[in-house]
């Protein structure tokens, strides 16, 4: 779908360059025409010139008239640089008094002392032609005289190089202007879409509609729209998701009590008794199971108010939360050690909590038997830190971002949902901490850190130990 997409800046620009360039066209004609007529009145005015060079050399010679040019005074007039000149002298009956017998036929003027410019051929060549009428002694005598047109063929050109050239780069000029005047159009869409691009996927807060032109506010508002139903629709989902996790753990509760009891009156029947460790096995993942939904549902981000936050030790947090992992490592004869230095961040204890249950029991459930698992934290700089390292298979680099999806999981013969390390991300973005996946001691294991930034609210929340 995307390829077929058509860029609106493109084809702005096409239509508005189109235009452009036939205005342009249409002026290069005008300013052609406009330039050559003159230069061609100039021609034509000194070929008269010359007709007219030839009146003081016309005599009455009794009963005609006679062109008396010596030969020197015709050649000078025949001379140009760059054409040939003819002429031609006749009276009004045709009668040649004088010059070239080819000279091709005359146009006659309207008036006495006056003269018409044609175009002609002489001798196979165009040629530009005028032709003078004037009287001598009471006689009318017609002048022709005519060139060829080397020098205004060289002048066209010359007229008509300069303005393709002065035309092309006017165009060009326009196009760069009118491709600078598009970019700064679309200036607030391109930084509409950084503002969109830059968000956390799940921010779905209002863009902002200040400086927006009016153009473009409508489709602001109504993106904004959107995305207020998008927030209000995600949160009904969320809450729904909560209040099924919870309803869920009571009954849930309830049923694990029951098959106790079943299992432990039942202890002669091994039949009875193993069905019902199998039962109690199942109930408790399902357990897990609404507890990971209802931690996820918690730590939502969007939905986050960070005024939750409040001063809280996160050493007592942990030694208090670990403790419940003490029976499962050691059915694993996992190692598990402790260095927990008095450390103080802003949190909040419910979502810490499950943050760090999900990653003590990741490197506990992943760890094979006879592993080693280390707990710590500290403060450094100001900031804590929570470091949960295991010397199990560890996570490879290709699978370290797509580990914190939701769903996603690597090994599957462990029971699990795939849902604590998403879990974990939400917690530390409603922080603002930075979750960090390394390799440990010698490049085995895994190492997780979560870097809290430093504590602000005022100390009075502290955890019972
Ligand atoms: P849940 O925690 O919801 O019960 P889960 O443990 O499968 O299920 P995550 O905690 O999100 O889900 O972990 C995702 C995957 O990352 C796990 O399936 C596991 O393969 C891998 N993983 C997580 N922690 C470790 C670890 N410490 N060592 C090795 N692999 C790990
Ligand atoms: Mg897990």
């Amino acid at each position: 779908m995307m390829n077929d997409a058509v860029s609106l800046r493109a084809q702005l620009l096409r239509w508005l360059v189109a235009p452009l360039v036939a205005l342009n066209l249409i002026a290069a004609g005008v300013a052609y025409w406009l330039a050559w007529m003159p230069a061609q009145t100039a021609f034509d005015q000194s070929l008269a010139d010359t007709a007219w060079a030839l009146v003081p050399h016309m005599q009455d010679s009794g009963p005609s008239i006679e062109l008396s040019l010596s030969q020197q005074a015709e050649q000078v007039l025949r001379v140009d640089h760059f054409d040939s000149i003819f002429f031609v002298v006749r009276d009004t009956k045709g009668r040649i008094i004088a010059g070239d017998l080819d000279f091709p036929p005359l146009q006659i003027p309207p008036k006495y002392n006056s003269y018409v410019a044609y175009s002609s051929h002489m001798r196979g060549e165009e040629v530009r032609a005028i032709t003078l009428s004037t009287l001598i002694n009471g006689e009318p005598i017609l002048i022709g005289v005519a060139e060829t047109r080397v020098k205004r063929q060289q002048l066209k050109l010359r007229i008509f190089w300069s303005l393709l050239v002065t035309e092309l780069l006017l165009l060009l000029l326009v196009i760069l202007v009118v491709r600078w005047v598009l970019a700064k159009g679309f200036q607030p869409l391109q930084d509409i879409q950084g503002e969109l691009a830059a968000r956390r996927l799940d921010d779905l807060s209002p863009l902002p509609l200040v400086a927006t032109p009016q153009e473009i506010a409508p489709f602001i508002r109504a993106i904004n729209e959107l995305l207020q139903r998008a927030q209000a629709s995600g949160r009904a989902k969320q809450e729904f998701l909560a209040n099924v996790a919870h309803q869920l753990r009571t009954p849930l509760a309830g049923f694990k009590t029951q098959l106790e009891w079943l299992r432990d009156h039942h202890r002669a029947d091994t039949d009875t008794a193993q069905s019902a460790d199998l039962m109690l096995a199942s109930t408790d993942r399902m357990v897990r199971q609404a507890n990971q939904l209802l931690a996820l549902a918690r730590s939502d981000p969007g939905d986050f108010q960070r005024q939750r936050l409040g001063r809280i030790r996160l050493d007592q947090l942990v030694s208090t939360s670990v403790q419940q992992f003490v029976q499962q490592a050691l059915k694993k004869h996992i190692d598990i050690g402790f260095n927990l230095q008095p450390t103080e961040i802003d949190g909040d204890s419910f979502l810490l909590r499950d943050l760090v249950d999900n990653l003590v029991d990741n490197a506990i459930r992943y760890t094979p038997e006879g592993g080693q698992v280390t707990v710590s934290c500290a403060a450094l700089d100001g900031r804590g830190v929570l470091r949960v390292e295991d010397n199990g298979p560890g996570i490879p680099d290709a699978e370290k971002e797509h580990v914190f999806e939701r769903f996603y999981r690597l090994d599957q013969t462990q029971a699990g949902s795939g849902l604590g390390l998403a879990i974990v991300r939400d917690i530390a973005i409603d922080h603002h901490a930075q979750v960090a996946l390394s390799a440990g001691h010698a490049g085995r294991g895994t190492v997780v850190s979560v870097t809290f930034p430093p504590a602000t609210a005022p100390s009075a929340q502290a955890v019972p130990g």
